[in-house]
């Protein structure tokens, strides 16, 4: 079922969401499912999955040469859904990024999606991998999560690149990413909203936002995207700080603030067990505001551990 089809159907009521890392190269499934496993008794009607592109390394041989070299950190997010899917019943949402795919290798990851079932994508571009410092298309890919949305938008109506093909049309209902607190590139937050509608206009059903830590940055969010016609609906991202070195390792990484409350609260803290109980207490309290508010789902960053996320729920749900 659709993301949009379960919040229809909620009639109103929020729903519980996650999303999984997969596990490091070596790991099995065994190793997601003992995280999923924990937070099934709060019926997330679907759960995402990331998608982490591959790295280069630039070695030097014995010759003197410089080769480049691909290393694949995490397994690819076809088999996992699969799995989550058949295990549990319940929607998998793979992540479909830009980076490192061309077009035609994203129709056929598409495809496969489509034929395993899958009926939900969350578009991305991705991040620049590390060696390369800004984003770059590989040659014949998409340069923005707008385009990529475009080519599977095209795809549900039976445009496929080379072909029409009415009876292969796809139905993913697709989610894109909104940032409460404007992506880093973006020279502010108009341009970023104007882009995000871009990705509403190419045929994205809704939105997931960054994580974030101060729910007013949220609300205006939600307010200016409306304002400007986005009428999807704008699924918050929440991630509970559990250690000291959060306060500045998540600004650093998502490019976002922490209310000084929380910083002082922390900075209170002995020890990462402290930060930890702080970080579930904010947590709890953000997400008691933001159901007050009627938000369609709280949508968990579990980061492949899910026990302050368990705690959490079970203080919501
Ligand atoms: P875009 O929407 O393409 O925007 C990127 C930047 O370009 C923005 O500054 C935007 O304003 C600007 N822009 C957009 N369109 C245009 C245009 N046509 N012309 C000029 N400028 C434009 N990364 C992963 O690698 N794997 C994941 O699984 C993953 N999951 C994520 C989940 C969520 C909910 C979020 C919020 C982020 C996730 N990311 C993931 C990180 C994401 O890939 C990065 O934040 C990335 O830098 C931007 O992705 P985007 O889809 O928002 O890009």
């Amino acid at each position: 079922m659709k993301v949009t089809e379960h919040i229809e159907k909620a009639q109103g009521k929020t729903l519980f969401s996650f999303e999984i890392l997969p596990p490091k190269k070596g790991d099995n499934l065994q190793s997601i499912f003992s995280n999923i496993d924990p937070l099934m008794e709060f019926d997330p009607p679907f759960i995402e999955v990331t998608y982490h592109r591959e790295e280069y390394e630039y070695k030097e041989t014995p010759e003197g040469y410089i080769q480049k070299i691909v290393t694949r950190k995490r397994p690819g997010t076809v088999g996992i859904c699969a799995a989550i899917q058949h295990k549990y019943s319940i929607d998998a949402v793979p992540h479909v990024i830009c980076g490192g795919f061309d077009k035609e290798e994203t129709e056929n990851l598409l495809i496969d999606l489509n034929f395993l079932g899958i009926d939900n994508v969350l578009v991305l571009r991705g991040d620049p991998i590390k060696s390369e410092g800004v984003f770059k298309p590989v040659p014949h890919g998409h340069s923005y999560a707008n385009e990529l949305t475009r080519q599977i938008s095209d795809m549900n109506h039976g445009k496929y690149l080379h072909e029409e093909y009415a009876d292969g049309a796809t139905d993913f209902c697709i989610g894109v990413a909104g940032y409460p607190e404007k992506h880093f590139e973006s020279p502010n937050m108009d341009t970023d909203l104007h882009y995000l509608k871009k990705k509403i206009n190419a045929g994205a059903n809704y939105i997931v936002t960054q994580l974030f830590y101060n729910n007013q940055k949220y609300f205006d969010f939600v307010k200016r995207c409306r304002e400007i016609g986005i009428t999807v609906p704008i699924i918050p991202g929440i991630k509970p700080i559990s250690i000291k070195k959060h306060l500045t390792i998540l600004p650093n990484i998502f490019h976002i603030d922490m209310p000084q409350e929380l910083v002082l609260e922390v900075e209170k803290c002995k020890t990462n067990k402290e930060v930890y109980e702080v970080g579930i207490e904010w947590a709890v309290n953000q997400c008691k505001e933001l159901m007050d508010h009627g938000v369609p789902v709280l949508h968990f960053y579990s980061m492949g551990r899910s026990e302050n996320i368990r705690r959490i729920a079970e203080k919501l749900f």
